[in-house]
């Protein structure tokens, strides 16, 4: 079968000679209908944050039960599900309650299809446990893909301060990409906050207020913290999620959070950030979320089966994957590009 592999640092290649794996126990075999391109893909690719071993990229992935194991029970042929990312233990207290992302034993193993073992950019994949799918009724595993990260992940980080997205505050949401366009419709879904969203170019500013955004600010602006506080006026913003993660992205979170406040770094930009006393208002709760639980998952797909958000897609083959990283690294992609077998 055909797959696009990870063979070390910016070395990607699309091959047609995998075995298709066969399920046993728990397994099932899943026929991919769409794999999501993450930029986390590309920290992995240009930045080495996995090396040493060789494996199938993807790890936003849905598609049609193709095969189970023989313990499989409650699946089968045909079913369209979604494949829950951060593989755990399955065993351990965050696992228990649904929290893979957060496993007790994350440091100890390769912990998700195309994050160090075979993932969904392929015509087939094994997932290692039927605990890791979540059905998706009448929605189209071909668009729904990105549901399991560019929509669970900001779900998540939106859930855990949605006590302070009152009606009566402001929002910053910094990177309007893959998961920055659904955080600003999850937003508008679920929260009252206003939302003020930043990004470095205009057509992504113009998409931002279409998703629901009441402000927008270029944040390449030198001025953007004083944009942004002149907006919200001396009590700041309530909420910061930051898309991003650069050291310049975090400053400016930190400039424009308010006391008591939520800055939620969710980017795995590589920045930096220096704690000091007079640095950040007092009460601010910094946060590095990861991905969310499975049953998160679940909601996630309640909203997009409601149509309360639209993840604005592009349509590739699995052939043309590189040439949508490099789109992806000139950030010239609208929303979420997904690859289709
Ligand atoms: P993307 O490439 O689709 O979107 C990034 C967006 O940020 C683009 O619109 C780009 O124009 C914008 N941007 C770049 N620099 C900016 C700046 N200085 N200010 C404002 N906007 C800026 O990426 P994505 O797939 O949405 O992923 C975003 C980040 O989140 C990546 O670092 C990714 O690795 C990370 N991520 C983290 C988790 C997690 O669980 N913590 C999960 C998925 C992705
Ligand atoms: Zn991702
Ligand atoms: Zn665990």
């Amino acid at each position: 079968m055909k797959a696009v592999r990870f063979f070390g640092h910016k070395d990607v290649r699309v091959v047609n000679d995998i075995e298709r794996p066969v399920p046993k126990g728990d397994e099932v075999l899943l026929k991919i209908g769409g794999a999501g391109v993450c930029h986390s893909d590309l920290h992995i690719i240009d930045e080495g944050t996995v090396v040493g071993t060789v494996f199938t990229l993807g790890h936003e992935n849905a598609g049609w039960i193709e095969e189970v194991g023989e313990n499989v029970e409650g699946y089968k042929k045909g079913d369209a599900v979604l494949v829950y990312g951060p593989w755990g233990c399955g065993h351990c207290k965050p696992c228990q309650q649904s929290k893979e992302n957060y496993c007790d034993h994350q440091s100890e193993q390769a912990y998700g299809g195309g994050l160090g073992l075979d993932g969904g950019m392929a015509d087939y994949m094994l997932v290692p446990s039927s605990r890791l799918l979540v059905p998706i009724f009448d929605l189209d595993p071909v668009i729904a893909a990105p549901l399991t990260d560019a929509a669970l992940t900001p779900y998540s980080a939106i859930k855990r301060s949605l006590p302070k997205l009152m009606p009566d505050e402001y929002v910053v949401v910094i990177g309007v990409g893959g998961l920055g366009h659904v955080a600003l419709q999850i937003l508008r879904e679920i929260s009252g906050a206003e939302i003020i969203a930043c990004d470095v170019t205009e057509d992504k500013l113009a998409f931002a207020k279409q998703l629901g955004a009441a402000y927008v600010i270029n944040s390449k602006d030198a001025d953007a913290s004083e944009q942004i506080q002149k907006i919200t006026g001396i009590k700041k913003a309530k909420v910061v999620l930051d898309f991003v993660g650069a050291t310049s992205t975090i400053d400016l979170g930190t400039k424009v959070v308010s006391l008591d406040g939520d800055l939620t770094i969710v980017g795995l930009g590589g920045g930096h950030y220096q704690y000091s006393m007079n640095g950040l208002p007092f009460g601010v709760s910094m946060t590095n979320p990861y991905w969310g639980s499975r049953t998160e998952l679940m909601e996630v797909v309640g909203l997009a089966r409601q149509k309360k958000i639209h993840i604005e897609i592009e349509k590739h083959k699995l052939d043309d994957a590189n040439e949508v990283y490099e789109r992806m690294r000139q950030g010239k992609i609208k929303g979420r590009a997904v690859l289709i077998p």
